[in-house]
């Protein structure tokens, strides 16, 4: 670790100790075990207890982290080089029971608690989408929280197999009976599966949030598309939750559920770095399941999503202390 000259944690320097050296950690951070005197804490969350289909998640942020040793400092359109903007460093993992889920939901919700309470905004890696509900109920519990949600999937059915009401395909409507996400605040990006029931979204348009199916992506673009959701969230508290499979599997072919007619990885991209400026107070990217991608290239785009996404949590950081 190199010391930045105002005592920010630094990633390995990859001109002086190659890539393919020393253990992985996200972006080649410090591993710290207290989010005390953290901007952001980088947070896996190995776990997919929540899956309805094929799991593998669970193994998710151990290869992020393997190939976000790729990832270099600064940003290659914005410059924004986060390390010099905040104090970021990998807290590890959450420790996690692999069967027994409400007992993960709890130990989750408590350890993000312990984040917030640290003051420092997390940016995590999953793990199925069922973990950004715990997640969500620790950073939104005294307001409900905007989002903007990237995936093919609207992820608001109400149960599978009889009475779960716990699964990845539930976590929003949870979220917004608990009151910890305003609906109308909420902005879906890139659905597309098809359904179980042609009226399976009817109860998310109903509460309000605003979906936004692939097709209306194709014809509007990456710029409307964004504008929107920056309107849509306005100036208050946000989270920003990026499933992989929002993008073709093309892309991103290592995750569970994988749905065809996506985004690119260059309009994802191109889509988040228009959010620059929305008072995100936490983010993750999630259902990388590397068991189905042995190349890697899914978790290198989701670590390279994770950067796209550090950048716009540092800038905001900045732009608090300023
Ligand atoms: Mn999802
Ligand atoms: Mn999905």
């Amino acid at each position: 670790m190199v010391d930045h000259p105002q005592g920010f944690p630094q990633p390995v320097d990859g001109s002086v100790v190659p890539r393919f050296a020393g253990p992985a950690s996200f972006m080649r951070l410090p591993t710290v075990t207290s989010p005390a005197e953290l901007d952001i804490a980088l947070i896996g969350v190995p776990w997919d207890g929540g899956t309805t289909n094929r799991p593998g998640a669970r193994h998710g942020p151990r290869e992020i982290r393997n190939q976000s040793s790729l990832m270099r400092r600064a940003h290659h359109v914005s410059k924004i080089v986060p390390y010099e903007l905040a104090r970021i460093a990998d807290l590890g993992d959450v420790p996690l029971n692999p069967i027994d889920l409400m007992g993960a939901l709890a130990t989750i919700e408590a350890y993000y608690q312990t984040v917030r309470a640290a003051g420092a905004i997390p940016l995590s890696a999953g793990g199925d989408h069922l973990t950004t509900l715990p997640i969500l109920l620790a950073l939104g519990r005294d307001r409900p929280l905007g989002l903007v949600h990237f995936d093919a999937h609207s992820d608001t059915n109400d149960r599978y197999f009889g009475d779960n009401l716990y699964t990845h395909g539930t976590p929003f409507r949870r979220a917004i009976e608990a009151g910890v996400l305003d609906p109308k605040r909420t902005i879906q990006i890139g659905i597309r599966s098809a359904l179980y029931d042609a009226e399976e979204h009817r109860w998310a348009k109903d509460v309000g949030i605003r979906i936004v199916y692939i097709e209306e992506f194709g014809e509007r673009g990456a710029a409307e598309i964004a504008a929107e959701a920056r309107k849509i969230v306005g100036d208050g508290a946000t989270y920003l939750s990026f499933d992989i499979d929002c993008l073709d599997p093309a892309f991103a072919p290592g995750t569970g559920t994988p749905e065809i007619g996506g985004l690119t990885t260059r309009e994802a991209q191109a889509t988040l770095r228009l959010l620059r400026g929305i008072d995100f107070i936490g983010a993750d990217v999630v259902e990388v399941a590397p068991p189905f991608d042995p190349s890697g290239t899914t978790a290198l785009v989701g670590a390279t999503m994770m950067f796209e996404i550090l950048c716009l949590l540092a800038d905001r950081v900045a732009a608090r202390r300023s």
